[in-house]
């Protein structure tokens, strides 16, 4: 049994991430969240635009360099990697095949923002994919 965990994102982070997934229509649009975690709840404290390296509308990658500098510029504000953030242009706000094949290589929650739908959703892969509460402040 595990513990119900949430994931914290401020209103502000919010309409970041909104913007960029308008801004990167028709294709998908990516980032990582940055902040702290305990045992029950995943804090945003900063939001790292990232490129969509392979333009898609029904995928997206995160270049090489693009995470090394995530994972630099989060050691260095003394943060984790606590999120990784994408958008579906023109679908629920549900990982896609794709998805949980990264998710099993990236244990960290997916926060997905559909732009059909204008709505965030979490996830973080288990035995099963599990949902997890995104909690706007
Ligand atoms: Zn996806």
């Amino acid at each position: 049994m595990t513990l119900q965990k949430k994931i914290v994102l401020s209103k502000n982070h919010i309409d970041i991430l909104r913007n960029h997934a308008k801004q990167n229509k028709p294709n998908e649009s990516c980032a990582i969240l940055f902040g702290k975690s305990d045992s029950s709840q995943f804090l945003t404290s900063d939001v790292f635009l990232t490129k969509n390296s392979e333009p898609s509308p029904v995928n997206f990658t995160i270049s090489n360099d693009d995470l090394i500098r995530a994972y630099e510029e989060s050691e260095k504000r003394n943060l984790e990697v606590i999120g990784i953030f994408h958008s579906h242009p023109d679908s629920i706000a549900y990982p896609s095949s794709t998805d949980r094949q990264y998710m099993e290589v990236n244990p960290v929650p997916w926060i997905i923002y559909s732009n059909t739908k204008d709505e965030f959703r979490a996830y973080i892969l288990e035995s099963a994919i599990i949902p997890i509460d995104v909690t706007i402040l």
